[in-house]
């Protein structure tokens, strides 16, 4: 076999990640991941999973025991929230409204459960009626929502449907990967009972760590499970174990991952929540005016958008795939295109975590105007 060439040390064009994810990091996590890795049963670094654990309560809102990060990106906590307690034959009621909502389709379909759908065009969302009406029909053991639909920048609100899933003796899970941080989410207020994130959005560090929570509800069922969960990875019977007494070996923590997390969350401890929350909203609404101003239309009625990402409709005529591909090497700038059937319609445009600053919905808009 023939040697490769050396390779040049490794650049990274500056991009000003402004898509659906990732973000760009705060330059103090990406220095707390660069110190050395540690081991993972390290008496230093156990205490630092303890101090994460406290820090991820805060975030999502909850005083749920069995709160971590989980090794792997959102995706992986999609699968650990399903792999639980999800048992083969179990009815799981799926929410879709986009591309995520048939990611957790196709999810629980193959950990066994009998899934039944409710859909909702992509740009919309469901109504406490609808799922009411959805839960008396389906009589689901599991209803699975996505509270910040990536692909079409809407937000399913929650108030009210944990109550309507205990009065239906069901758990509520939900997906949580581009609200946590940046959008309004209250755990046990809203009586979820298994929801999941991811470190790339708005809690603004480099993707590899899902924050996932479980309520004793949850955890009930768990222990109740007469098959095994299916998935070695992610059983919260042995990562429970690892994560609190009696600190067993599971797999080698990312600790360098998990320095960054425990950096991002300390940034927003000292921002506060609601501020961090309400510092989305403001960027958001900037640059919802300024595309208005510059006659681009949003996909979203206002009152669902999401502060964390935005869908605008590529004007008829527009190469959309060629003005993002503009953006990137002119400016810079990083902008998604539309996922499913919104692909070729609309821009997803993200102002997640560090990036959520008014200087860059600023530069952002100035680019959009120059291109058009
Ligand atoms: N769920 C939603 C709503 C998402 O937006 C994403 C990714 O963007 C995922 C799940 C999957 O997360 P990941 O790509 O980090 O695995």
């Amino acid at each position: 076999m023939s040697i490769p060439s050396q390779p040049q040390p490794l650049s990274i064009p500056p991009r000003l990640l402004l898509g659906p994810g990732p973000s760009n990091a705060n330059p103090r996590i990406l220095a707390a991941m660069s110190l050395p890795a540690i081991g993972h049963l390290d008496p230093f670094y156990l205490q630092m999973m303890d101090e994460i654990q406290t820090l991820l309560r805060y975030v999502w809102q909850t005083e749920n025991e069995l709160t971590i990060s989980i090794s792997g990106t959102g995706s992986a906590g999609m699968e650990a929230s399903l792999a639980n307690v999800v048992e083969p034959g179990d009815v799981v009621l799926i929410g879709v409204m986009g591309y995520f909502g048939n990611r957790l389709v196709d999810m629980a379909t193959r950990y066994g459960a009998d899934v039944r759908k409710i859909n909702k065009p992509w740009g919309e969302n469901f109504s406490l009626a609808e799922l009411k009406e959805a839960l008396e029909t389906h009589k689901p053991a599991i209803l699975a929502l996505v509270n910040a639909e990536t692909s079409t920048g809407v937000r399913q609100p929650l108030e009210g449907v944990g109550e309507l899933c205990r009065e239906h003796n069901c758990l509520l899970l939900v997906d949580a990967v581009t609200s946590l941080g940046g959008v309004p989410f209250y755990a046990d207020q809203w009586g979820v009972d298994l929801a999941y994130s991811c470190s790339q959005k708005g809690l603004g560090c480099p993707p590899g760590l899902s924050p996932f929570t479980m309520s004793d509800r949850a955890w009930e069922k768990l222990q109740k499970r007469t098959t095994p969960v299916s998935n070695w990875y992610l059983d919260m019977n042995l990562l429970n174990q690892y994560w609190g007494e009696p600190r067993k070996y599971h797999h080698t923590a990312p600790c360098n991952m998990n320095y960054g997390l425990r950096e991002a969350l300390s940034l927003i401890v000292e921002e506060g929540i609601e501020n961090s929350w309400q510092r989305h909203q403001q960027n958001a609404e900037l640059l919802w005016e300024g595309l208005e101003k510059i006659g681009l239309v949003c996909h979203v009625e206002k009152q669902f958008r999401l502060p964390t990402l935005t869908t605008v409709r590529i004007p008829e005529g527009v190469n959309g795939k060629a003005v993002s591909s503009y953006l990137l090497q002119e400016y810079n700038i990083e902008i998604g295109g539309g996922l499913g059937e919104l692909a070729g319609k609309v821009w997803r445009i993200g102002l997640m975590g560090y990036n959520s600053r008014p200087e860059n919905v600023l530069l952002l808009l100035e680019a959009l105007r120059k291109v058009l």
